[in-house]
């Protein structure tokens, strides 16, 4: 499994933040118990987001952009036969592709994710996407208020990484392995 470099993941939070933070401190896109709704950050971001079968295109997901005519129209869509949980990844990955790439001077390009990308294709565009997302579906205040409540549970002692990293992919509704990422950075214990 890949990983990216503190610094690059420190200037991608950042990108988060300058990007989404207004989002992520709002409890209109933030539920209580600290579920982001990144279908409806996307969908005020100007993306139509459509969950469509996509067996044929054989991609969990895509993302077009088209800036001609004057207009930036733009969508993201989902592979229908995912979970949730992988269909919140996969918005908040083609957003991170949409971010990092924004300086693009195509009038129109198109982003996809592969079947393979956790797997082989593990390049920096794509890790970095997948931070972009970790980051978007982890609100900081809710991940602190979380870890504060574990500690307590753990009676003010330490709380062990596997216990965290459960807490956190069932309360922000991510995979263990994003969840592992973002706290690896988090406690800057990235290898
Ligand atoms: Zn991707």
């Amino acid at each position: 499994m890949g990983r990216l470099s503190n610094e690059k993941a420190i200037l991608i939070k950042r990108l988060v933040n300058l990007e989404l933070g207004y989002f992520l401190e709002h409890d209109r896109y933030v539920s209580e118990d600290g579920q982001v709704d990144i279908t409806k950050i996307a969908t005020d971001l100007g993306f139509d987001v459509y969950s469509l079968d996509l067996s044929k295109e054989k991609v969990k997901g895509l993302m077009y952009v088209n800036k001609k005519r004057g207009r930036e129209s733009r969508f993201i869509a989902v592979h229908d036969e995912h979970s949730i949980q992988s269909k919140r990844f996969i918005i908040a990955h083609e957003l991170g592709h949409y971010f990092l790439e924004k300086g693009k001077n195509e009038s129109e390009y198109i982003s996809a994710a592969k079947y393979t990308d956790n797997q082989s294709a593990e390049d920096e565009n794509e890790l970095a996407a997948d931070y972009f997302a970790g980051y978007s579906l982890i609100p900081d205040h809710k991940f602190n208020e979380l870890m504060e409540s574990l500690k307590k549970q753990c009676n003010g002692g330490d709380v062990n990484i596997e216990r965290k990293i459960e807490a956190v992919s069932n309360t922000f509704n991510v995979s263990s392995r994003v969840a592992r990422l973002y706290i690896e950075v988090r406690e800057g214990t990235a290898a």
